[in-house]
């Protein structure tokens, strides 16, 4: 019989309970953002009644369809690249952006943000590899965002993500994400401004990700199995 999805979500929750034992964490700090891109409202119902409540998409388009579909208390978190051009889209849908990366996109999400009537907490995304395929902001270019971040009264810069190159060995993705943990704390002492979030970890390296700090992992595969489509 194929795995239940209640039997998927006890195994990562066991990954992160063992990672933050290992980390001298507190497991309750790391929250579990399911990744449902590309899944139908009924697999969101489903995971939403084994007690999740955040969820993450990548296509806002997608998320404006799939949302009202599903029960009204979740909340709903934008885990993909983002246009600029959908940032009143998304304003108005989703509680976290993780994928900020430029200041242009900060700035449409503020003024999206107050037409919306609320504050948008969002995330800065770093591309600490520097692989040029990878969206993100490059670390050296960070300071200057954070502090422009400071005059816009509509968003609110709760912390970093980042995606680390693929390796099929995920303790390659340490590296990447220690340096984030690193720079993150240098960052606040330098700026003296909290930055308590860390987005980082998904399915393959979800463990790594909790041993190196990560206060959100994204996981869409270990719970919703495989994708089908892109
Ligand atoms: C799809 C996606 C995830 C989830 O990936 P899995 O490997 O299925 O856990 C996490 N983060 C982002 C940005 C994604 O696009």
């Amino acid at each position: 019989m194929a795995e239940s999805f209640q039997e998927r979500l006890e195994r990562v929750q066991a990954q992160i309970a063992a990672a933050s034992e290992r980390a001298g964490r507190d497991p309750s700090g790391v929250t579990l953002v399911a990744v449902s891109k590309t899944h139908p409202p009924e697999a969101v119902r489903e995971a939403a009644e084994a007690g999740l409540r955040v969820f993450g998409e990548s296509r806002v388009q997608e998320a404006q369809a799939k949302i009202p579909q599903c029960p009204g208390h979740l909340s709903w978190h934008l885990v993909g690249h983002l246009q600029r051009n959908k940032a009143g889209l998304a304003a108005s849908l989703f509680d976290l952006v993780h994928s900020v990366d430029s200041l242009r996109l900060l700035e449409a999400l503020d003024r999206a943000a107050a037409e919306a009537g609320k504050t948008l907490p969002v995330l800065i995304e770093v591309n600490v590899s520097g692989e040029r395929s990878k969206f993100g902001v490059a670390p050296e270019e960070v300071p200057a965002l954070l502090q422009a971040a400071n005059s816009l009264a509509r968003v609110e810069v709760r912390g970093l993500m980042t995606m680390p190159p693929f390796t099929e060995d995920p303790e390659g993705a340490r590296p990447f994400f220690r340096e984030l943990r690193e720079r993150r704390d240098a960052w606040c002492t330098e700026l003296g401004i909290p930055l308590n979030e860390l987005s980082m970890g998904m399915t393959h390296d979800l463990e790594i990700a909790v041993e190196e700090g990560a206060t959100l992992v994204r996981v869409g595969t270990a719970l919703f199995g495989e994708r089908t489509a892109a």
